[in-house]
């Protein structure tokens, strides 16, 4: 069946992202709870329609690590995604209240499994693993979104995207400078799984912005540098696991099947759900975040 507009009833914006704002809504037919993306691309009706086409596959999508679409449409140049809605929101926003090992190990877990999934039954990439776009729902689930389904979609949005935190690999940065399009493959992803582990342990970028003087200069660390390590206080097979991840030539970077098989993941295979509390850690997390978005609040308040 398909879904439109007027069967929607608007609640509060999740959040705004590079090409769109996010809102929580209700599917007034289902009575289901949904995230709604709004796409501005101010394209013909004939463009948005073959961006739904391509979305279409999207309904394939579905795996325990995958946030579930319902639908597309447009509306006057805009296109409307709806998928599940998440309810702690994005794992960028959650990560800085701390993270054990066992519930780290579980968040990467759930993202390799995910990206194999894409991988191996959608033979698609990701091409935009980061933290926000870890999802997290209260009983402590992980799941992706936003992966690259759409290659019409993906050129319309095309280089707006010139963030400060860049989670591309090394080729992908070089590349990129050469022909504009970078050289993908999968094994670009694995960087920025690694990267994004990294973040979610440290509980920030691991290449802050307040250590180079531009753009360029953090984009050349990326790709001269030594990749980064986890901070201290986590074992070695975790270590090991994001350096696998994070090998500057991406044809020695693991596959998914070899990070399925590592120590790290074996270990958290073996964990009950008992023995890693994720419903207990993203409770925190909320807690922490809320308070940390009041802290921030106070703090405009008193420059204005
Ligand atoms: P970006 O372009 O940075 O990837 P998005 O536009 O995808 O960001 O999303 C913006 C924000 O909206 C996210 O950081 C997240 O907090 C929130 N969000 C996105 N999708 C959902 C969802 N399905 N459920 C709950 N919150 C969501």
């Amino acid at each position: 069946f398909s879904i439109s507009m007027n069967q929607f009833e608007l609640e509060d914006e999740l959040g705004k992202g590079n090409y769109g704002t996010v809102r929580k809504v209700l599917h007034k037919p289902t009575k289901v709870a949904m995230a709604m993306k709004e796409i501005r691309l101010e394209l013909e009706d004939q463009k948005l329609n073959a961006i739904l086409m391509e979305l279409d596959i999207l309904h394939r999508a579905v795996a325990p690590e995958i946030v579930e679409f319902y639908g597309a449409f447009f509306v006057e140049g805009c296109v409307y995604y709806c998928m599940e809605y998440m309810d702690a929101g994005s794992l960028d926003k959650l990560q800085g209240a701390g993270i054990q090992e066992p519930v780290l190990a579980r968040i990467s877990g759930a993202m390799v499994r995910g990206l194999k999934f894409l991988k191996d039954k959608l033979q698609i990439m990701h091409r935009d693993v980061k933290p926000t776009n870890v999802l997290v729902n209260r009983q402590g689930i992980i799941k992706l979104c936003d992966f690259g389904v759409s290659g019409q979609l993906e050129k319309s949005l095309a280089k707006t995207n010139i963030g400060c935190q860049s989670y591309m690999a090394p080729e992908r940065i070089q590349g990129e400078s050469v022909n504009n399009l970078g050289t993908y493959s999968v094994s670009s992803d694995v960087w920025s799984l690694g990267l994004s582990i990294i973040e979610a342990a440290m509980g920030k970028y691991p290449y802050p912005p307040e250590t180079y003087a531009n753009v360029f200069a953090q984009l050349t660390a990326i790709v001269q540098g030594d990749p980064p390590t986890l901070p201290d206080g986590f074992s070695d097979e975790a270590c090991d696991f994001v350096a696998r991840c994070l090998m500057k030539e991406p044809t020695r970077r693991a596959t998914y099947s070899e990070l399925l098989e590592h120590p790290f993941l074996i270990a958290d295979s073996k964990r009950t759900d008992d023995e890693v509390d994720m419903r207990g850690w993203v409770e925190m997390a909320i807690e922490w975040r809320e308070k940390e978005r009041i802290k921030a609040a106070v703090t405009a308040e008193l420059e204005l």
